[in-house]
């Protein structure tokens, strides 16, 4: 789960860290508002999507960047209105761009230097890994692409929590130095104390700012939060915007399907992620791509095997259906009486192609067999997928 930059900087606050002040306007005049309250000379007005650069995106079909410095309350409430309700395209979004529900008006800060810091779990040490670069700003893929050596890493233990020696060494590293040096330790600690807190999966500030007068601020925040302990936390749950998200996954996720959108034709129904992946693999192979990754989990009955269905259908491009079942603790034969339900009630209007292996799968085809269903039988996997692929091509 992801949450905007807004909701990210209030954690940061909580924990100690230094934040420009900010206001959240969902109209123009609310806009002019938050300038005239913040009484700055200059702020910031901020796009709050759930995608990352923003300062160099633009609202499709305009010139209107994603963040943009406004000198006066008038200004604001311009800018305000021609992000508000229109898509912005960054290089995170895809060509259609997200739309802008809400702004961040936020006091202007005079930056020095932009620095890059990033709090992660990393597979391969294992554990918390915080990670800094001088090359802060709106360029860090980049800077890790070409110039990895510019990127420096810092493995933490998550109970103890980043020491103070590992701070102070990381903020050498960044050419920090004097007052700089002690405020970095306070801001590096309490930022890997969040991801450990809050169960995050990422936890990014870039870039932090280096002020002209050596302060420490967080200019920019984005979190997102490991699904499986979202239970632990209703703090984040409180914070889950859903319009930012894939309306389908949302769907699934609510009848409790593992289900990921793709960009291909051929819609599958598995069960188990590894089966659902090596299903993928095989499609690709025969020259089909995947509509999407759905894993229905060990437990399909007729309700969640017609929702699947449901969520597979609304998508436009699917041009056929593949079902993959392995029969181990459920029978094929409850998953046959629950394929044939759900095709029935859904109104199939694309190929659906099903391979069923397991218990009981003789009894399972039959019933698929006579059950009076348009549904093509198959045997074994590269039979599935090679007619699938070929259904799908002549539809
Ligand atoms: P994104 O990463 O989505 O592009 P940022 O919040 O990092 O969005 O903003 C992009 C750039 O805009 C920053 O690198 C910074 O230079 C500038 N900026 C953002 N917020 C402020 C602010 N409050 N005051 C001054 N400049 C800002
Ligand atoms: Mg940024």
């Amino acid at each position: 789960m992801k949450i905007h930059e807004f909701q990210a900087k209030q954690i940061l606050r909580d924990a100690g860290v230094a934040t420009p002040r900010g206001m959240v306007a969902r109209t123009a005049e609310e806009a002019a508002k938050a300038f005239r309250e913040l009484g700055g000379p200059v702020a910031v007005v901020k796009a709050q999507i759930h995608a990352g650069g923003r300062g160099k995106g633009t609202i499709k079909g305009s010139q209107q960047r994603g963040v943009q410095l406004v000198k006066s309350a008038d200004e604001a409430a311009k800018v305000a209105g021609n992000l508000l309700g229109k898509p912005l395209v960054t290089i995170q979004t895809g060509p259609e761009g997200q739309v802008v529900q809400q702004v961040l008006v936020e006091e202007g800060c005079d930056i020095a230097r932009e620095l890059y810091l990033g709090v992660v779990v990393d597979r391969l040490m294992a554990g918390p890994v915080l990670i800094a670069s001088c090359s802060g700003g709106m360029n860090i893929e980049e800077v890790a692409e070409k110039t990895p050596e510019l990127i420096f890493k810092e493995a933490f233990d998550p109970e103890a929590g980043l020491q103070p020696y590992q701070a102070r060494k990381m903020a050498v590293k960044l050419g920090l130095q004097g007052d700089s040096i002690r405020a970095a330790e306070k801001f590096l600690r309490s930022l890997c104390r969040v991801l450990v807190w809050k169960d995050g999966s990422l936890v990014e500030v870039n870039p932090l700012v280096v002020t002209k007068s050596g302060g420490l601020v967080a200019l920019d925040a984005k979190m997102s939060f490991d699904d499986n302990a979202l239970f632990r936390h209703p703090e984040l749950l409180e914070m889950r915007d859903f319009s930012e998200e894939e309306p389908t996954e949302v769907r699934a996720q609510k009848a409790g399907l593992s289900y990921v959108k793709l960009d291909g034709t051929i819609g599958c129904l598995v069960n188990g992620a590894g089966l659902a992946m090596s299903t993928m693999d095989l499609i690709k192979l025969h020259g089909g791509e995947p509509a999407n990754f759905l894993d229905v989990g060990g437990g399909a009955n007729t309700e969640q095997v017609t929702e699947a269905f449901r969520i597979l259908l609304s998508d436009p491009h699917v041009k056929g259906v593949l079902v993959n079942i392995f029969g181990g603790i459920m029978r094929c034969t409850t998953i046959a009486n629950a394929l044939v339900e759900a095709y029935k009630s859904v109104g199939f209007n694309v190929p659906l192609v099903v391979r069923l292996e397991g218990t009981e799968v003789e009894e399972g085809r039959k019933i698929l067999a006579n059950s009076g269903a348009a549904i093509i039988s198959a045997e074994g996997l590269t039979d599935a997928a090679k007619k699938i692929v070929a259904a799908a091509k002549a539809k």
